[in-house]
């Protein structure tokens, strides 16, 4: 089965209350990469500037992923994001963001991956992801991630994404923003009625709730006091659930609840540690066994 991610990658500088970590590797599809790759090969079609340090992208070796779609745009910048997180780990602010490369023309998309099955649309502006979409006419399952910005600034466009995409995963406060509806469920059947069947809201710590054609599914967050740097929780959170679904060409109700306890599983192991340091370490057979563990904490059958 074939797993593309399309998306931002970045040269992040973090700021927790603990510690930061400067000019490391981020970016929307580079998380969602990495967790994915526990469960299947991910295709990855994304653009750099030259400046973009040359073993801060080796990791996508590391993680086995097809970087045939990653270009090395000479004469342009790297996208880049420096971030701080409020004592609480839960919110952040936005200190600096430099589009740059991101503002450009897409990167070109191999031929080779035109047969891609399931498609990632991680986040980045909603105009691009249309775009982006509309690449892959045969694809069978088409999910997106989105932010607050774009719900802000370029509303229309999200819209329109929307109804073009079969799922849509965002956090709660975006999900009422999006839809002014404070009760999750009004806002998830919202946002069914804007065009995706699928809508995964993630609620930080809370845990996160899917809305599926079939029925409703709840899932708490897996208990860490484990928190070092949550960026690319979301999207190490989505590159699980994706990687899973792929692994079993399958998008039932039954399946999707496995596939968001993953993503829920792979996320708590990346916010271990700053950019991507723990997912570098870790191995499926420990995504396994934590996974048989969550799932045991959550019997009550
Ligand atoms: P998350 O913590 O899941 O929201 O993802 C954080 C990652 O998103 C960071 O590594 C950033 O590089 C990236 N990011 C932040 N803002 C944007 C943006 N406007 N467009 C694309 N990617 C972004």
């Amino acid at each position: 089965m074939s797993l593309i991610v399309t998306g931002s990658i970045g040269i992040d500088t973090v700021i927790t209350p603990t510690g930061r970590a400067d000019e490391v590797l981020g970016g929307s599809c580079t998380y969602f990469a990495a967790a994915a790759s526990f469960f299947t090969k991910v295709r990855l079609n994304a653009v750099v500037g030259d400046d973009c340090p040359n073993p801060l992208l080796e990791v996508f070796d590391h993680f086995g992923v097809d970087t045939e779609g990653l270009e090395v745009r000479a004469g342009s910048k790297t996208f880049r994001w420096t971030g701080e997180y409020h004592e609480n780990m839960n919110e952040r602010d936005t200190l600096d963001v430099q589009p740059n490369v991101l503002v450009e023309p897409l990167p070109p998309m191999p031929d080779s991956y035109g047969d891609s099955k399931y498609v990632f649309l991680a986040n980045t502006h909603p105009a691009s992801q249309i775009e982006l979409r509309q690449k892959f006419p045969d694809a069978k399952f088409v999910i997106a991630d989105t932010m607050n910005l774009w719900i802000e600034t370029a509303l229309d466009d999200l819209k329109s994404l929307l109804s073009q995409i079969d799922g849509i995963v965002l956090n709660d406060s975006e999900a009422v923003q999006l839809t002014e509806k404070s009760n999750m469920i009004d806002a998830a059947d919202a946002i069914a009625k804007m065009g995706p069947k699928v809508i995964v809201i993630k609620k930080g710590e809370h845990g996160c709730l899917m809305r599926h054609p079939e029925g409703l599914a709840v899932l708490p967050a897996y208990p860490t006091n484990q928190v070092v740097d949550p960026t690319g929780a979301g999207d190490s959170f989505a590159g699980g659930m994706m990687g899973l679904i792929t692994e079993l060409d399958d998008t039932s109700l039954t399946t999707m609840r496995k596939a968001l306890a993953y993503g829920t599983v792979v996320a708590s192991y990346n916010i271990a540690s700053f950019s991507l340091d723990a997912m570098k370490s870790l191995t499926r057979e420990q995504v396994d066994e934590r996974y048989k563990s969550f799932a045991q904490m959550m019997n009550c059958v």
